[in-house]
């Protein structure tokens, strides 16, 4: 009984060998999935390591602006459909494309940010709930 692993290579890219650091911000799905997430954020950079992205948003994500709420729940639905998709490969034998991931993600943030008082007046909340699909509430 128990899983029988043949290597320690990556699930998902088969390349590299299975680590946290690996998994969540230096594996291609990864990277793609999380540059993606900053670029619907409006922030263009390249994607970091797991500490370079922790102390990123350890120290940029302070604030209780739109943007941070939306990357705050963007960062745990990422680790979340990382660790999804690697248990999926290792039991299901499937994987699903970034795109589809991505569409997880969206409809994740949206739902809890759905009813939320948002500044409509500031045009990088409009941007940001146009991006990501987030009705606006104003009153
Ligand atoms: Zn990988």
């Amino acid at each position: 009984m128990g899983l029988s692993i043949d290597d320690d290579k990556c699930l998902l890219c088969g390349l590299e060998a299975e680590s946290r650091e690996h998994f969540f911000f230096d594996c291609s799905f990864a990277k793609s999935q999380w540059g993606t997430i900053l670029t619907l954020c409006g922030v263009f950079r390249m994607v970091s390591s797991w500490d370079g992205e922790l102390a990123w948003a350890t120290h940029c994500l302070k604030r209780k602006s739109l943007i941070v709420k939306v990357l705050k729940l963007a960062w745990a639905c990422h680790v979340y459909c990382i660790w999804k998709e690697i248990n999926n490969m290792l039991f299901g034998g499937s994987t699903r494309s970034v795109d589809v991931v991505l569409l997880d993600i969206k409809e994740a943030v949206r739902v809890r940010l759905m009813g939320k008082f948002i500044n409509t007046t500031d045009p990088r909340n409009v941007a940001l709930c146009a991006s990501w699909g987030i009705p606006q509430t104003t009153t």
